[in-house]
């Protein structure tokens, strides 16, 4: 059932417009809508001022509500990591974690967008300084982790959030609606028809709670939404335990995210026992889903291979990862694992860390360590979990929304 079925963000444009059709209205007010929902991000059908008054009433007197999930909880890191609690309809939560970045450092999102960046950034610099562009005080860019779904099936056993179980699948409209209501937090300004002319550059890590292939049709929907507002697909990643039949639809997608696989593992044994999705789709089968999937120019995959002291973290396990992938074009991001409460796993030593990063790239295979961020508020990888469930409440304070990306 759908959890808020009187809310218009989530709807399409041909839902909209069969929405207004029952209405009596033209086309064009489904139009007006939709740029009121996506490009402006109104929150209350008072702020649309372009539909007639007596239309907005008819809305609210049908039930009809702009239905964006709400921000009811705020914790800051002290590297500038913003963790949200997001409040859905019915009053199910998840978390949604936003990660600024300022100065054009290491980054630690998981995107590849933020990799291009870096690039670009390093290209600009060599411009003479009179060319030199004033960078928008004080972020520039900024990556939002999404949540699919409230906990998660398929129990990862280094990852907090399996603790949850799984309790539902999150709507396209609260998928997407994360995303409107972190950049109203912080008032980001897209790319828009407004002409802004210093647009913010918002990347997209599908890698908060959940596992998105197993809501594959509304995080697709989603995705098409977030297009919209408009955030383009080459910014968004999404990150997959290895769901095969996502991986199958997700290939012959038009339009879709850059792809992130949680291997994390060298070999079945080894994966079997952290990740007990493997029995039903081993590491061989994986490979071969996606070969299937079309890379576009300049696009690569990315293997996330979380590194747990003494499990996956030997030499011999790089050996491994190298026979396994080489011949792939892909890169490896390396996370040292996120430590959570009664959890059997061990940070590797940083020594352990640099050495298998050293032996990876050394056999021609990119491979970066994912900085963790957030960690002090249990917003880095693996650490979502609804918060006010945690059997030691985290350092949870609520801080005043800010407004940090000028548009
Ligand atoms: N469910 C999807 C996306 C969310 S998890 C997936 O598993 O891919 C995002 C990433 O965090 C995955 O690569 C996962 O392997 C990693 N992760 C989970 N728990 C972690 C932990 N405790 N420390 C570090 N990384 C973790
Ligand atoms: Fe789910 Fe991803 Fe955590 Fe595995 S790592 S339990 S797939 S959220």
């Amino acid at each position: 059932m759908d959890p808020s079925p009187k809310a218009l963000f989530g709807l399409s444009l041909p839902e909209l417009t069969n929405l207004m059709k029952g209405l009596n209205q033209p086309p064009y007010r489904a139009a007006q809508l939709h740029e009121a929902l996506y490009r402006q991000r109104v929150t209350s059908l008072d702020e649309i001022t372009t539909l007639p008054l007596a239309l907005r009433e008819q809305l609210k007197i049908d039930g009809y509500t702009v239905g964006l999930p709400e921000i009811v909880q705020a914790a800051k890191s002290v590297d500038g990591t913003e963790r949200y609690l997001i409040r859905m309809a019915d009053g199910e939560t998840v978390e949604t974690v936003w990660m600024p970045d300022g100065d054009g450092g290491e980054r630690g999102d998981g995107s590849q967008a933020a990799e291009e960046e870096e690039k670009e950034d390093a290209l600009a610099s060599e411009q003479p300084a009179a060319e030199h562009k004033p960078v928008p005080f004080p972020y520039r860019r900024s990556t939002i982790c999404v949540s699919s779904q409230v906990g998660c099936a398929v129990n990862c056993q280094f990852c907090l959030t399996a603790k949850l179980g799984i309790r539902r699948n999150l709507t396209p409209g609260e998928i997407a609606g994360q995303v409107a209501a972190v950049l109203n937090r912080h008032h980001v300004e897209l790319g828009s028809s407004r002409g802004n002319p210093t647009p913010a550059r918002i990347n997209l890590v599908f890698m908060g709670m959940g596992e998105p292939f197993l809501n594959y049709a509304n995080f697709i929907a989603a995705v098409r939404l977030l297009t919209q507002m408009p955030i383009p697909e080459s910014r968004m990643t999404v990150s997959t335990s290895g769901i095969l039949p996502g991986i199958l639809d997700f290939a012959k997608e038009s339009v879709r995210p850059k792809l992130a696989v949680s291997l994390n593992a060298s070999n079945d044994q080894v994966r079997e026992s952290i990740m007990p999705i493997t029995r039903k789709w081993n590491i061989a089968a994986l490979l071969e889903a996606l070969s299937t999937i079309p890379l576009r120019n300049r696009e690569w995959i990315t293997f996330e291979y979380v590194l747990l002291g003494g499990v996956n973290d030997s030499l011999q396990h790089a050996d491994e990862l190298i026979a396994l992938v080489s011949g792939m074009r892909c890169k490896i991001n390396l996370i040292v694992w996120n430590s959570g409460p009664n959890m059997p796993f061990h940070e590797p030593p940083q020594s352990g860390v640099s050495a298998f990063q050293k032996r990876i790239m050394a056999a021609g295979i990119p491979a970066y360590i994912r900085r963790p961020r957030g960690r002090d508020i249990y917003a880095a990888c693996g650490q979502l979990k609804r918060t006010v469930e945690l059997p030691e409440p985290a350092p949870l304070v609520e801080i005043a929304p800010a407004a940090t990306l000028p548009g």
